[in-house]
């Protein structure tokens, strides 16, 4: 059977070739600009796009609508309105009117504010972000909308986003000028996330009350094989997890997300999807979209898709590696290194504002990826570390030196001088690349690797968008008062400062090494080993500045946000200890003391046959200390919790979370993995890490 996918292709979505066939010329005319320049809609076409919205949604299936919005916590969000207007005879008639489309006022009082809304007394609402497309799922339009207060504060991850974009391709074209650079008229920041998850039984995870209730096992004892033979990455796919994908690239398909890519990766059981880039607030939608259908297809196929940043100890955890390049709306990718020599010194330029902004912002990229789940994973075995630094490679570590250096590259064929000559081809091969950087440089675009599988992309993307914006921001400033005449030289002038300045944030070297971790402590770069420690620096005063002149965030915006993200860590260690303490109770340790009886049914039994019980006498020792133990630290568990719970100071409880419940949390799994490896799987009262790993 043949499968064009170009026929069914974004079936479920009202995109530009719909609004073409159903819109009058004028309004079409009109939504696009307001879609590709932001120019307002004016409002009575708002109507007649609604009418046409209604009618298509209908037509495939839809009843109801929802304003989709992203709020500070969680995934997205949804509220279901019916298209039904009574009509005097009893009966309805679909109904949608433009108001509706634009605006929409749910109440919306249960989500996190960080105490924004309780100082405004604002209720929030939701508005239309028509640079998204609308879609038909499971009977509903879903309309991508951007979450505020009635006072303008933003209440969500897309408004920063949107926010952040506009104020990148402001500044990028300042600088694209100065270039004689004359069709530009808008640039974007684009994104291709990388997504990775892991497949296991749904039988399996139905045993597991800290699968259900954390996303992740919070026991386990390593299995005898794990993920050492790499046997796993890009292997053939079994056919269970086969026709997964194939269902799972299908529905994506219809709904419009660019799904390609599709392997097995590091660790048993875990995989990876990625889709083309797109820009960022359309990648950021597609991606959340990408894991709800992930999630919900895996029931269908009798498993569960886990997106926890580290499911499992002791094997890879799971990451998103967020893909990001700036790109004009007159086709060029200004990441790319460039055929002409000015297209090199313009390369150079955005190159060296990426390097500026990254060392002094590193704080703000680390908080970008900053979650109680993700800890797990930065600085563990497969992930980078906590420390933020860029990877340039050998080719563009030569050309920046000899920036530095007064202008002339050698490379194996060539030598090149800095801005008179065009730039070689850096090789794109991806077995070049290090893979231990956080910030890699990949040829055309940069690789920020510490995203975590389960976050929302927004955050790092604003980020991104804002320092680098923020950079281009200061070279234009300085740029735009040196005559023409003067401009290369001066401006290699100025780059080569920048990358002296900034040197210290790029490390081409083994990031996963200790070595890298004391020589990042020696050049100054920051390393905030939990979120605990790194989410108050979103309220230092630079940052407060940066997002301020921006208009991304107000000074209150941002402390609500830490307030936020600190809450979220320490609710999060909260459910995860008690969810500990509950199994420990009703389940590990009920299971080890009926156990024991029996091995003290057994031993007595022999003794009063004058057999030897010497093996049952050692194991019945060995687990009862064991038990004891857990037992023990279950008890702690539960009094530093309370004490923990019952801080007033947002701060200080994520401190005493990550000071005092994390570690007994981790004494609790110890004691109850080492009994783990002692008992009959018989009696073992949940799945071994064997049987959800290995068994798909
Ligand atoms: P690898 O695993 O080798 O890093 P993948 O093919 O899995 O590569 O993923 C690369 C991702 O980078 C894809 O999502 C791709 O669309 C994205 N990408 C490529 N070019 C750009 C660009 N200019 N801007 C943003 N993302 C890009
Ligand atoms: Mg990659």
């Amino acid at each position: 059977m043949s499968k064009n996918v170009a026929d069914f292709f974004a079936c479920d979505v009202f995109n530009d070739e719909v609004m073409k066939a159903r819109l009058p010329k004028a309004v079409y005319k009109a939504l696009t600009k307001t879609r590709k320049l932001g120019v307002p809609l004016d409002p009575t076409y708002a109507d007649v796009v609604a009418n046409a919205l209604k009618d298509w949604a209908i037509e495939h299936g839809a009843t109801h609508y929802t304003h989709w919005f992203q709020p500070m916590t969680g995934s997205t969000a949804e509220k279901h309105d019916s298209f039904i207007t009574p009509t005097d005879n009893g009966m309805v008639i679909m109904n949608f009117s433009g108001k509706e489309l634009v605006k929409g006022e749910p109440d919306a009082s249960s989500f996190p504010s960080g105490g924004l809304r309780a100082t405004s007394s604002a209720r929030g609402y939701t508005a239309w972000d028509p640079t998204s497309f609308c879609f038909v799922k499971e009977g509903s339009l879903y309309i991508p909308t951007a979450f505020v207060s009635y006072t303008g504060e933003t209440l969500d991850k897309k408004t920063p986003l949107l926010r952040s974009m506009d104020v990148l391709s402001q500044q990028a074209i300042r600088v694209l000028r100065l270039f004689g650079n004359t069709t530009a008229t808008k640039v974007t920041s684009t994104v291709g996330p990388e997504q990775e998850y892991f497949l296991i039984d749904k039988d399996m995870y139905d045993k597991r009350e800290d699968l259900i209730m954390t996303g992740r096992t919070l026991f386990g004892a390593m299995p005898p094989k794990g993920q050492e033979l790499d046997d796993q990455y890009f292997a053939n796919l079994k056919p269970r997890i086969r026709d997964y994908m194939a269902d799972l690239d299908e529905r994506l398909w219809k709904l419009g997300v660019f799904a390609t890519t599709k392997h097995n990766e590091v660790a048993p059981a875990q995989h990876e999807m990625a889709p083309v880039f797109s820009t960022t607030n359309i990648s950021t939608d597609q991606n959340e979209l990408a894991m709800e259908v992930m999630k919900k297809l895996a029931v269908k196929h009798g498993l569960v898709c886990l997106l926890h940043e580290k499911p499992f100890e002791g094997v890879n955890g799971s990451g998103k590696h967020n893909n990001w390049s700036i790109a004009t709306n007159d086709g060029q990718n200004l990441l790319n290194p460039g055929s002409t020599p000015m297209e090199n010194l313009q390369f150079l330029t955005f190159l060296c504002a990426v390097i500026k902004g990254v060392d002094e912002y590193a704080d703000l990229l680390r908080i970008s990826a900053a979650s109680a789940a993700n800890d797990h994973r930065l600085g563990a075995n497969e992930a980078p570390p906590a420390i933020i630094s860029i990877f340039m490679g050998e080719e563009l570590q030569g050309v920046l030196d000899a920036l530095v250096s007064g202008g002339t590259y050698v490379s194996e064929s060539k030598t090149f001088k800095i801005g008179v000559d065009a730039l070689p081809d850096f090789p794109k091969d991806s077995t070049d690349r290090n893979r231990t950087s956080p910030f890699a440089f990949t040829g055309n675009r940069f690789e920020f690797r510490m995203v975590g599988s389960s976050e929302n992309i927004a955050c790092p993307n604003h980020m991104l968008n804002t320092i680098v914006a923020s950079e281009l921001c200061d070279i234009a400033d300085q740029m735009e008062r040196v005559p023409a005449e003067q401009f290369r030289e001066e401006l290699k002038k100025l780059l080569a400062d920048i990358v002296t300045e900034h040197k210290r944030v790029i490390f081409n070297g083994d990031g996963y090494s200790d070595a890298w971790v004391e020589e990042a402590a020696k050049r100054g770069l920051p390393n905030y080993k939990t979120t605990a420690d790194c989410v108050p620096h979103y309220a230092d005063e630079k940052n407060v500045k940066l997002f301020e002149k921006f208009g991304i965030f107000t000074k209150a915006e941002i402390e609500a946000r830490v307030e936020i993200l600190l809450e979220c860590y320490a609710k999060t260690i909260n459910i995860e200890s008690l969810t500990m303490i509950d199994m420990a109770k009703k389940k590990y340790i009920p299971a080890c003391l009926s156990y024991s009886k029996e091995l003290a049914d057994a031993i007595a039994v022999k003794k009063s046959i004058d057999v030897c019980a010497c093996v049952e006498t050692e194991m019945v020792k060995k687990i009862t200390d064991l038990t004891k133990q857990a037992y023990d630290a279950t008890a702690k568990l539960e009094e530093v919790t309370a004490v923990a719970a019952a801080k007033t100071c947002m701060k200080e409880m994520a401190n005493a979370y990550r000071d005092t419940v994390l570690p007994l949390m981790e004494e609790l799994r110890n004691a109850v993995d080492a009994l783990e490896v002692l008992l009959p799987s018989t009696i073992w009262p949940v799945p071994a890490y064997s049987e959800m790993i290995f068994n798909v």
